[in-house]
């Protein structure tokens, strides 16, 4: 008989303790100070890379788990330190990921210790595919990608905006249209390497939250790159463009590709702020006194933290199921990846919400992190597909029907 368990082991309750404790005596200290600044928090960066959270060959081990469950918890135990601080240190990953989706053996090999650097010299890696025209609708990017035969480089032209990391990063994952006829499966993805001349960090955003993670836009002016850069080489670049000119079926799609395989990391990122915001909530509602008795003993709050929790719980547990059906290669029937991380992301801003509302004017002040958490968690349902994308991704899953 197959065994069924829903407990972590040891190993792995090692590591989320590992990853915890640093959240719990790194992150959140510093969680404010970094929101109110508004920068990429190098030094954290640095503290992590020092004990081996920020490093290639601890993100490749959560990448290749095969349960898949490390990832997830990874995501949640930093995220719940720290959103923004969470995405200075994981943005680098979605630049991976890139890779990992896209690019040869060889290339992961190359790039990918170099997305990180050393604990000496961090680096950063960003993923660019959105857009000012094309955000949900990246069938529609402008960016081209020219190939210059005798010099075997590849030149790219475009703005790309929303980029995590954009400009500060060290590697560049750019997704840019070779055909734009054929839309997405005209499109490919490039490594723009370190000190690349014509790339250059546009306008950077002020955002309402995730305030330590850098986003900016990024202006490619004729930047080149060599063939070897064009993440599975050409040969497989060509095949995919005449299969897509002959009208047949491809099998992927550069950019969804990655996002899909990234989602349930970033809805175990909801989970976490989440679950910080209902364990906050908890403590104050039993502490906090009114009409003479602790305000947990009204069942108006009393059942809020009822449904809080079970919200936590139940996007954890769809987190958790996505991320082990991506690593034992089972097939998304139901969109099972967009259901994780469109509930995961609703339930952070309904959870964070109803902490501010617990907490009363104390939860709307920034003396206490819930507002943070708030501001935070709007995110998860924006970025990575918006929570109408992945619904319509669940839809056309479940009916089979290509809903526009
Ligand atoms: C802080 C931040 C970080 C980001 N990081 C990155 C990054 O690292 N790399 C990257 O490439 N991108 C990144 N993004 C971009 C992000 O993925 C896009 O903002 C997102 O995909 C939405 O695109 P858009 O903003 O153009 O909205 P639009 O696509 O213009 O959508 C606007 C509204 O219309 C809705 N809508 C659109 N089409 C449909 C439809 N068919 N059916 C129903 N509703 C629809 C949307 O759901 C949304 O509510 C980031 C964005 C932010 C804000």
């Amino acid at each position: 008989m197959a065994e069924f368990s829903m407990e972590l082991n040891e190993d792995q309750l090692q590591l989320q303790k590992w990853v915890h404790d640093f959240s719990e005596n790194v992150i959140r200290p510093a969680a404010s100070e970094w929101d109110e600044k508004e920068e990429t928090p190098w030094p954290i960066i640095q503290e992590a890379a020092k004990v081996g959270i920020y490093s290639f060959d601890f993100v490749a081990q959560a990448f290749f788990d095969p349960t898949g469950i490390l990832l997830p918890i990874v995501n949640e135990e930093l995220a719940w330190g720290d959103a923004g601080i969470t995405l200075s240190l994981l943005g680098t990953t979605l630049g991976l990921a890139g890779i990992a989706a896209n690019g040869t053996p060889q290339q992961m090999l190359e790039w990918g210790p170099q997305c990180f650097g050393t604990p000496d010299k961090v680096q950063l890696a960003a993923f660019a595919v959105s857009e000012p025209d094309a955000g949900s609708d990246v069938s529609n990017l402008r960016t081209r990608a020219v190939y210059d035969e005798a010099k075997d480089e590849w030149v790219l032209n475009g703005t790309k905006t929303w980029i995590t990391n954009g400009g500060i990063a060290d590697i560049h994952v750019v997704v840019a249209s070779v055909e734009p006829e054929l839309k997405s499966r005209g499109q490919a993805s490039f490594i723009v390497p370190p000190n690349t001349k014509g790339l250059s960090q546009g306008q950077k955003f002020k955002k309402m939250g995730i305030r330590a993670s850098h986003t900016a836009e990024v202006v490619l002016d004729d930047v080149r790159v060599p063939g070897s850069c064009l993440l599975g080489g050409k040969d497989k670049l060509d095949e995919k463009i005449a299969r897509a000119k002959e009208g047949k079926r491809s099998s992927s799609q550069a950019a969804m590709r990655t996002f899909e395989s990234s989602r349930p990391s970033v809805g175990a990122q909801a989970v976490g702020i989440a679950r910080a915001a209902y364990e906050y909530a908890l403590d104050y509602a039993k502490e906090r006194t009114a009409f003479g008795r602790k305000i947990i003993e009204n069942q108006g709050i009393a059942f809020k933290l009822a449904d809080m929790k079970t919200r936590v719980d139940a996007s954890r547990l769809l987190v958790w199921r996505a991320a082990w059906m991506g690593a034992s290669g089972k097939t998304f029937e139901a969109g099972e990846g967009s259901m994780s991380k469109l509930y995961a992301g609703e339930t952070a801003v309904y959870v964070t919400e109803e902490a501010i509302q617990i907490m009363g004017g104390y939860g709307y002040i920034r003396e206490h992190p819930v507002e943070r958490w708030h501001r935070d968690s709007k995110i998860y349902t924006i970025f990575e597909g918006t929570s109408e994308i992945q619904r319509l991704i669940i839809a056309r899953a479940i009916s089979g029907i290509h809903i526009p």
